[in-house]
């Protein structure tokens, strides 16, 4: 299989030839086409499979097809992982790829500068990947809505619950839109894990690598 063809935007495809990604990993091969058809995911897969970019081609086109929303509002698309660095990571892949489609994208981390976070979404920003107690922490702040949020990409979701995070993320997801695509990253899938994919995906594409 080839970037090619995985019926990406062909900005997306030029982004991809300019950062060296010569062929899709096996977890973007499988992940992408159930994410782009509009499918729940459950993609077991470990740090370095190439999960993030698998969950972020979708993500990107999903995003930049709702074009008839208010720009000025919280995310379309939200990613949420369990630490600053995992986040600060994300972002760097994020940035190779947003511009290309004319979407924007923040980060809300714990450690890095609230007042920063709140100026850049101000703006609106159509992406946000977040940890789920800062991203509840500027929800409650009012510094942004979930309120046209319709793609939710759960990263890394074994760490999140092991760090104590599963009640802000069942938080989170019973605020987003129940009308939404919802993909779910984890290494490992202990029972909690499968439990909160059940109560939150909707017939899922189930992709181990
Ligand atoms: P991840 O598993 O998402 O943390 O990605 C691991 C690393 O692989 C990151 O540095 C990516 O930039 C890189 N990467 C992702 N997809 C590809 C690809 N198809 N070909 C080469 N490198 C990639």
């Amino acid at each position: 299989v080839s970037f090619a063809h995985l019926r990406l935007p062909k900005e997306l495809l030029d982004g991809i030839r300019k950062n060296n990604y010569s062929k899709p990993t096996p977890i973007q091969a499988q992940a992408c086409p159930a994410g782009l058809s509009g499918r729940d995911v459950i993609g077991v897969a470990e740090t370095g499979s190439g999960k993030t970019v698998a969950y972020l081609m979708p993500l990107l086109v999903h995003c930049a097809a709702q074009t008839e929303l208010k720009k000025d509002e919280g995310p379309i698309g939200l990613v949420l992982c369990p630490t600053r660095e995992l986040a600060v990571q994300i972002e760097k892949e994020v940035y190779k790829f947003n511009k290309l489609l004319g979407l924007r994208s923040t980060t809300f981390a714990g450690g890095l500068s609230k007042y920063q976070q709140f100026k850049t979404i101000k703006g609106g920003s159509e992406i946000v990947i977040a940890t789920p107690g800062r991203l509840i922490d500027i929800v409650k702040m009012k510094g942004c809505n979930l309120r046209r949020t319709t793609f939710v990409v759960l990263d890394e979701a074994d760490r999140m619950l092991q760090m104590g995070f599963e009640d802000q993320i069942r938080s989170v997801l019973q605020n987003v839109r129940p009308k939404r695509q919802t993909l779910l990253f984890s290494a490992t899938m202990p029972p909690r894990i499968e439990r909160l994919a059940a109560d939150f995906l909707e017939h899922p594409v189930r992709i181990t690598v």
